[in-house]
C-alpha cells in the first residue's frame, strides 16, 4: 500500500471531479491520503472529505494565507483541535511553516507575522500533543529554531529541498522528510541526491497534488504558449513517483512501501488508527 502524506484534495482544482479523483488514486495503490488544511474556512471541508473517503487530515493556517490570518484564527484553531480530539482521522498540525520564496511574503513586516503564525501553532500542536506538517521554502533554518524553542513531537518537513545538514537537523528532531514530483525531474541533482542518500527511515512519500506536478505531467512556459495547458497533479501519480525513488535507491517497489508507509506512521502516529 501507499501513503500520499501531502494531498490537497479540497482545492478548487478538484471541484469538478474530487471524488473520482480519489478513486483513481485508490485504484492505483494509494491507501490513504493526508489532506493538510490551509486557511480556517476550509477545515470542516477538509474534515469532512477525509470522512468521505476514509483519509487523514491536518489542521492549520498555510504561511501563504498568513497575511488574512488573524489572531482568532488562532483561538479558533485552539478549539477546532478540542473539537475533534477523538477523531481518530486529526493526525497533525498543518499546513504550518514559514515561506521565503513569495516576494511579497518576505517584507519585514510579513517575515515578523508569518514567525508569529508559526510559533504560534507549534505551540497548539505541543498543547495537543500532535506532530506538524511543515511548509519549507527558503525558510529550513528558522523553522529548526522554532522547533527547537517550542519542542514538538515530530512530524514532516514536506517537499524537502534543502541541504543534507538541514535534513539531518529535521531528521534529528523527529521528522522525516516529504519526496514527491521535483524529485522526478533529472535536473534536480542535488535532491535526487539526498533522496539516493539520506536514511530510508526519514523519507516519505507525497504527492502536494494538485501543485508541485512530476515531470510527466509538467507543461513548460514553452507547451502553455503552444496552448497545452499545465497537467493537473493527482495523488493517483504517487506509485510512479515513488518508482522514480525506487529507482534512485536500488529498492524494490514493493520494499519503498513498506518503509515510506511504517515511516510515515512513525511520524504521524494517528495513522496507526486508520491502517
Ligand atoms: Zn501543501
Amino acid at each position: 500500500m501507499w501513503i500520499d502524506t501531502h494531498c490537497h484534495l479540497d482545492a478548487p482544482e478538484f471541484d469538478v471531479d474530487r471524488d473520482a479523483v480519489r478513486e483513481q488514486a485508490r485504484a492505483s495503490g494509494v491507501d490513504l491520503c493526508v489532506l493538510p488544511a490551509v486557511q480556517r474556512r476550509d477545515w470542516p471541508g477538509v474534515q469532512a472529505l477525509a470522512a468521505r473517503h476514509g483519509d487523514a487530515y491536518a489542521l492549520g493556517i498555510h504561511p501563504l494565507y498568513v497575511p488574512q490570518a488573524n489572531d482568532e484564527d488562532l483561538a479558533a484553531l485552539d478549539q477546532a483541535l478540542s473539537a475533534c480530539r477523538d477523531d481518530p482521522r486529526r493526525v497533525a498540525v498543518g499546513e504550518i511553516g514559514l515561506d521565503f520564496f513569495v516576494p511579497e511574503l518576505c517584507t519585514p513586516e510579513m517575515r515578523e507575522r508569518q514567525w508569529h503564525f508559526y510559533l504560534q501553532q507549534l505551540y497548539l500542536a505541543r498543547k495537543h500533543g500532535l506532530p506538524v506538517i511543515l511548509h519549507v521554502r527558503r525558510s529550513a533554518d528558522l523553522l529548526l529554531k522554532g522547533l527547537r524553542q517550542v519542542g514538538v513531537c515530530g512530524g514532516i518537513a514536506h517537499a524537502f529541498n534543502g541541504s543534507a545538514q538541514q535534513a539531518q537537523a529535521f531528521i534529528q528532531l523527529g521528522f522525516a522528510l516529504g519526496f514527491g514530483g521535483a524529485m522526478t525531474f533529472e535536473r534536480a541533482t542535488a535532491l535526487r541526491a539526498l533522496a539516493a542518500r539520506l536514511p530510508l527511515e526519514a523519507l516519505v512519500l507525497e504527492t502536494d497534488a494538485p501543485d508541485i506536478p512530476p515531470h510527466w505531467i509538467y507543461r513548460t512556459a514553452e507547451d502553455r504558449a503552444r496552448g497545452h495547458a499545465q497537467g493537473r497533479n493527482t495523488p493517483a501519480e504517487l506509485p510512479r513517483i515513488a518508482q522514480v525513488l525506487a529507482g534512485l535507491r536500488g529498492l524494490s517497489a514493493q520494499a519503498l512501501a513498506q518503509a515510506t508507509t511504517a515511516n510515515a506512521r512513525r511520524v504521524l502516529p494517528g495513522l496507526e488508527r486508520l491502517t
